[in-house]
């Protein structure tokens, strides 16, 4: 905020309010200044946010959040004032504008996004539980994967037994491709029944304390073709070049290209058409963006996803998907899921 001279910062992402504050609810604004920390939420929340925000002041609102800050005239005396450009409609931003006339409101992007993607011990421990879950939920999917149930049979576990143990929700809506479908990186589950013969790709995450946790397994219902077996050995070796090379300090487009040059070099290169990860937090897609052109630069703390995959359009795809926290040295593998190309 001082580097961009700004008096004060209006935060709406509800993730950003929630790592600024501790407020959980779905409708609030944080009100930034250099000194201070103000939180604005309606009605529904009055009670709650004074639990979650214990000692901020809180505005309670039983109209707009804007109309309430000018109320309780929480943005007198400032002159500068950022928002974030990714979470303000056109149509707040003109109410901004109409409320406070002698404000000038600047567009920011990342501010809080930046100091979060460097987790505490709280954060990592709350990632790592997720993990945690997520990996419990993966061994447990073994079993019921055969040939005549659905993507969406699968789907529905996932979500179900991340519940039972103790999550708050899905951190995104399970992925689960088979056979031609499993070409689509983020293909919806369907009613389509798994056949022998085929991959089937899951991808799926939780919530602990808000943080997140992002996995994919592919794996064979029956023998896979040989052209099949070749591709995930690549992938796997692809992941594990880069899980390598991951260290503090490295660009991510350096990173991704460790992993998008060892599948090109097999042939596969237009087959990886995604980028190679990205930031786990609060969010589930954060930074640092691990992509070909991404200048974010690693730093210890922050926890990633590595996630190269291969993908042979109309025809099959595969994925593997792990969630490591750079550290001083290196960085840490967190999930524990076998990586081997599991056969049903
Ligand atoms: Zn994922
Ligand atoms: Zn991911």
């Amino acid at each position: 905020m001082r580097s961009a001279g700004l008096d004060a910062l209006l935060v709406s992402s509800p993730s950003d309010v929630r790592y600024l504050t501790g407020f959980t609810g779905s409708n609030a604004l944080a009100i930034v200044r250099r000194r201070s920390l103000a939180l604005v939420t309606d009605t529904r929340y009055a009670l709650q946010s004074s639990i979650e925000a214990r000692g901020i002041r809180r505005i309670i609102s039983r109209d707009s959040l804007a109309e309430a800050a000018a109320t309780a005239r929480a943005l007198d005396g400032l002159r500068l004032v950022g928002f974030e450009a990714q979470h303000v409609t056109y149509a707040q931003y003109r109410q901004l504008r109409r409320l406070f006339p002698r404000i000038e409101f600047r567009s920011t992007a990342d501010i809080v996004e930046d100091v979060a993607t460097v987790k505490d011990r709280a954060e990592v421990r709350a990632i790592r539980r997720a993990v945690a879950i997520t990996d419990a939920v993966f061994s447990e999917l073994l079993p019921l994967l055969k040939p005549g149930v659905t993507e969406l049979d699968i789907a529905a576990e996932i979500s179900y037994r991340h519940r039972r143990h103790g999550a708050a929700r899905d951190s995104f809506e399970p992925i689960v491709v088979s056979g031609d479908r499993g070409s689509l990186p983020h293909g919806r589950a369907t009613d389509r029944r798994i056949r022998k013969g085929e991959l089937v790709t899951m991808d799926f995450g939780c919530v602990i304390d808000g943080y997140c946790s992002d996995l994919t397994r592919t794996i064979a219902i029956g023998r896979p073709a040989q052209e099949q077996r070749r591709a995930y050995e690549i992938v796997l070796e692809a992941q594990a070049a880069a899980i390598d090379a991951a260290r503090p300090g490295m660009l991510g487009r350096d990173l991704d290209t460790v992993a998008r040059i060892h599948i090109g070099r097999a042939g596969y290169g237009k087959y990886f058409n995604h980028s190679l990860g990205h930031g786990i937090g609060l969010r589930i897609h954060e930074r640092p963006r691990i992509s070909v052109a991404s200048r974010d630069r690693l730093r210890p703390g922050n926890v990633i996803t590595i996630e190269p995959g291969v993908y042979v359009p109309g025809r099959w795809g595969l994925r593997i998907e792990d969630d490591v926290l750079i550290t001083a040295a290196g960085c840490t593998v967190l999930a524990a899921s076998p990586k081997h190309l599991i056969i049903i």
